[in-house]
């Protein structure tokens, strides 16, 4: 499981999640930050400093946040 950045990034996409990973697994991409689901080790750290609550568990994504693991997949592969 990994956490994942959704939808509200792409409006505020401020990037203190970035700072504060440990395992450097947050990337900024065009129209918001991505976490790489590979790399990501769960530890949560990204999700309280994170402004605009963007950050959820994998496994609570709504159906309508499910997009935002598809794109960060998408982001990675693609690199
Ligand atoms: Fe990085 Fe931890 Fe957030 Fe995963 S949960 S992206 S490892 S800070």
């Amino acid at each position: 499981m990994a956490f994942v950045i959704t939808g509200a990034c792409e409006t505020e996409k401020a990037g203190e999640c970035a700072t504060v990973c440990p395992v450097d697994c947050i990337e900024e991409g065009k129209d918001q930050f991505y976490i790489d689901p590979d790399i990501c080790i769960d530890c949560g750290a990204c999700v309280s400093v994170c402004p605009v609550d963007a950050i959820e568990e994998e496994y609570d994504l709504t159906p309508d946040q499910e997009v935002y693991l598809e794109k960060a997949e998408a982001f990675f592969a693609n690199k």
